[in-house]
């Protein structure tokens, strides 16, 4: 048996950049929780015999920087391309090296799976062949249009619609760029207009491109077995400090003149431990106690919006998404409703999410306890937010 050739991916990004007042390209959209050129980039990185994939951006500067980001963390080298995908070609093959194979690849199909990459290299036992492209059968009844009417039906016996990838032996690809002139939006036809035997395998709708309005939900619902499946966490927190005697307090990060302090190893803001303790248990990371030991003495007098920036990043890198906050502040005073929604917006900040999604209530003890003999302010806090439960590759 022959050994599967291995090969170099290249992902043609470009096409129209990032231009002002134009809707974000295709490639770069959100489809699940990864960009649509980052599904191609996993599915090549997931594959052992692909050496390098070379991600082929769009040449201005937003775009470029852009197709980065979505990269990152990939192992794909990300170079800039030219106006035309002829061009872009071109210079992902110059960063190709000296791979025998080449797979080219639209970004703006993002379903790619290792069994269609095994097909496409399972063809160059053939030795005669020069490429391999995958195939659908046109279903559909072809017409010619000429001044918005029909005007003639197209045989559609013997045609096929042509997806990506498109495998090439590398010197049949680099002989057939180096001997055609004019624009080419097919690499199959210029490989074989140079003389080359073009094989096919067959397609699969999850291989179909993302080019008008509804391809991304159509491709959302061929995909969803590959999605995360989402779960719903939720963390609580309580917290209490001392009142002493003072000028004024933290609340929520917001600051209320007050004729008592709350004490504390940090700036003592009891709203924002307990949030920031519901947001650590929603995604079972310990306590405020365990990130910032009162003992540390880098958090003394800490501003406690640090703290919880913090849990929020941490929750973020396990790729949630925080959907709600309830908090209810126990104390006779001061009265909390003259400030609420300052601290609504001061909290809704700090979490980077929308004030909607932040509450503040306020109660009292009836001057039962230590909140009701204002000893002391005591604060609670839930936290919704939703998870991946299964993690995606890569991340
Ligand atoms: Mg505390």
């Amino acid at each position: 048996m022959i050994s599967q050739p291995t090969f170099v991916a290249i992902i043609v990004a470009g096409g129209r950049g990032l231009r002002a007042g134009l809707p974000i390209p295709k490639q770069f959209a959100t489809l699940g929780n990864r960009a649509v050129l980052r599904w191609s980039v996993d599915a090549f990185a997931a594959y052992p015999a692909c050496e390098r994939i070379i991600v082929v951006a769009p040449d201005e500067d937003a775009g470029f920087a852009l197709a980065e980001q979505i990269c990152a963390g990939s192992g794909a080298l990300v170079i800039r391309g030219g106006i035309e995908r002829i061009d872009s070609v071109k210079a992902g093959m110059a960063a190709a090296g000296d791979a025998t194979v080449i797979l080219i690849h639209d970004a703006a199909r993002p379903g790619l799976e290792g069994c269609q990459i095994d097909h496409l290299l399972a063809a160059f036992r053939d030795p005669d062949i020069a490429g391999v492209v995958p195939v659908l059968p046109v279903a559909d009844t072809l017409a010619r249009i000429e001044g918005g009417y029909v005007s003639g039906d197209i045989d559609r016996s013997g045609a096929v619609r042509v997806q990506t990838p498109q495998a090439f032996r590398h010197a049949a690809l680099l002989a057939a760029h180096a001997s055609w002139n004019g624009p080419a939006t097919d690499d199959a036809s210029m490989v074989r207009a140079n003389g080359g035997i073009i094989a096919i395998v067959e397609g699969h709708r999850r291989l179909n491109k993302i080019t008008k309005e509804g391809d991304l939900e159509a491709m959302q619902s061929i995909l969803a077995g590959g999605l995360p499946q989402w779960r719903t966490a939720i963390g609580n927190g309580y917290d209490v400090h001392r009142l002493i005697p003072g000028e004024g307090l933290w609340l929520g990060g917001h600051f209320i003149n007050h004729d008592r302090r709350l004490e504390g190893h940090s700036d003592a803001d009891v709203l924002l431990h307990a949030i920031t303790d519901a947001v650590l248990g929603a995604i079972g990371a310990g306590d405020i106690g365990q990130h910032f030991p009162p003992s540390d003495e880098r958090w003394r007098g800490a501003s406690s919006d640090a703290f919880l920036a913090h849990a929020c990043t941490l929750a973020s890198k396990r790729g949630a998404v925080i959907d709600h906050v309830d908090t209810t502040v126990i104390c006779e005073a001061p009265k909390i409703g003259p400030h609420r929604e300052m601290i609504r917006a001061s909290i809704a900040a700090i979490m980077g999410v929308a004030i909607d999604q932040v509450s503040v209530k306020a109660t009292t003890t009836e001057k039962l306890g230590f909140t009701g003999r204002e000893e002391g302010i005591a604060a609670m806090a839930s936290v919704s937010l939703m998870l991946p439960r299964h993690r995606a590759q890569g991340d």
